[in-house]
């Protein structure tokens, strides 16, 4: 099956066929993680004001397309603490949000192979939202991830959560021409700010990566996923954006496995390490 085609079967298939087989050995790679629908099985912003307030999750949807989306995101959390949602209850609705127990099984079984496998978190959610989650499924300690990119965020004393952009609004601006929102790109080069997954490469230069493996599902992951080369794989969740944008606007340089539910990511998380070498 050529690429295109398996784009295209990405998208279409219930279920698809399954492409386990084992990746290539390495001694050394890192493993890019996307949060929302990729790491966790639901989508911060959103699961917050679905748990919490029905009407916010609407207005959600009818804000979206005018304003910039961390921007959003900041605005309907102060909205939901007028509505009187304290910072416990935030924290409770975050600890209900689901990792499924494939994903987790999968990472902290590859964590533990023999391969040195650093993980790198590069999100569009926040610090606040993915510091509560990790933590409730004991990813904190000792850390999974080696660094954490996201938007800063955090409780003020009157229990509301402050959400800043990564990138700040008043000053210099990334220049990325894939798409990606003001407050953050994930991948394009040359850029500063932005160039998050180069950052990373040149603070951990030391490491030796012989390949990166990209674990995604949204628009804004097609930008760091773009810059791949022919060694590097993107396990690409289907049904969203970041395979709608490889097939429309792909192909790519990286080799591509697609998964849609976690027990098949767990199947694909261990052939990066199944020769065990
Ligand atoms: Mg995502
Ligand atoms: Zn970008």
């Amino acid at each position: 099956m050529d690429a295109a085609s398996r784009a295209v079967h990405s998208i279409v298939l219930e279920d698809p066929e399954l492409d386990f087989a084992p990746l290539a050995p390495v001694r050394s790679q890192l493993v890019v993680f996307d949060f929302d629908w990729s790491l966790a099985d639901q989508d911060t912003d959103r699961w917050v004001h679905e748990v919490l307030s029905p009407r916010l999750r609407i207005e959600f949807v009818q804000r979206k397309p005018t304003m910039q989306f961390t921007d959003m995101c900041a605005y309907l959390l102060e909205e939901l603490h007028k509505e009187g949602h304290s910072r416990a209850a935030l924290e409770d609705a975050l600890r209900q949000m689901p990792i499924h127990p494939a994903m987790l099984r999968g990472v902290r079984w590859l964590h533990a192979q023999p391969t040195q496998t650093d993980f790198f978190l590069l999100s569009n959610s926040n610090e606040v939202y993915i510091s509560t989650i990790l933590a409730h499924h004991r990813l904190d300690a000792p850390p999974l991830f080696r660094e954490i990119v996201t938007n800063p965020a955090h409780f003020e004393p009157s229990g509301l959560l402050r959400l800043r952009r990564r990138i700040a609004p008043d000053g210099p601006q990334h220049t990325c021409d894939v798409g990606c929102s003001a407050n953050m790109c994930k991948g394009t080069p040359r850029t500063d700010p932005g160039d998050e997954l180069d950052a990373y490469r040149a603070r951990h230069a030391d490491r030796g990566y012989e390949r990166v493996v990209y674990v995604g599902d949204g628009g804004n992951d097609f930008c760091p996923v773009r810059r791949l080369g022919p060694q590097d794989v993107a396990l690409v969740r289907r049904h969203r954006g970041l395979a709608k944008r490889i097939l429309e606007e792909g192909p790519v340089r990286c080799q591509v496995r697609y998964w849609s539910g976690a027990w098949e990511a767990e199947q694909l998380l261990r052939a990066l390490a199944a020769s065990g070498a």
